[in-house]
């Protein structure tokens, strides 16, 4: 196991920041299909944030199918965040370089294998609902 190169690192950012954008539109869409008004407006702001943390914007809403979306796209932000500031591609758990096939599969992934294993094993319960 390697570190990334610059240029991987160069392709896992565009590659979130698509998959960003993506999550956005689509969380904006199920916003407007929703029967509220607020979620409808919500759905304009979530259109025109590119600063503030969308996920953030959105993590009281709780709508069971926007919830996974927005789980997914707080990951993306976080991924992002971590290119920023260098530590994209190790385990947020046990400081590993994680496998860039890893990163292949799921460029947002924070964790090695095994953590992840681990911590699905720890948080994925029946009955209880992983975040
Ligand atoms: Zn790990």
């Amino acid at each position: 196991m390697s570190e990334l190169s610059a240029q991987q690192r160069q392709q896992f950012k565009q590659r979130l920041e698509e998959r960003f954008r993506q999550l956005r539109e689509e969380i904006g869409q199920e916003l407007l299909n929703s029967e509220d008004p607020y979620y409808q407006q919500l759905a304009g702001t979530v259109h025109d944030t590119e600063e503030e943390s969308v996920a953030d914007l959105l993590l009281d809403l709780n709508l069971a199918d926007i919830d996974r979306h927005v789980q997914e796209i707080r990951q993306v932000e976080v991924a992002l965040n971590r290119i920023e500031s260098g530590s994209y591609g190790v385990c947020t758990d046990c400081g590993v370089p994680i496998d860039s096939k890893r990163l292949e599969a799921s460029p947002a992934a924070p964790r090695c294998i095994e953590c992840q294993t681990l911590y699905e094993q720890r948080y994925t319960q029946p009955g209880h609902p992983s975040l």
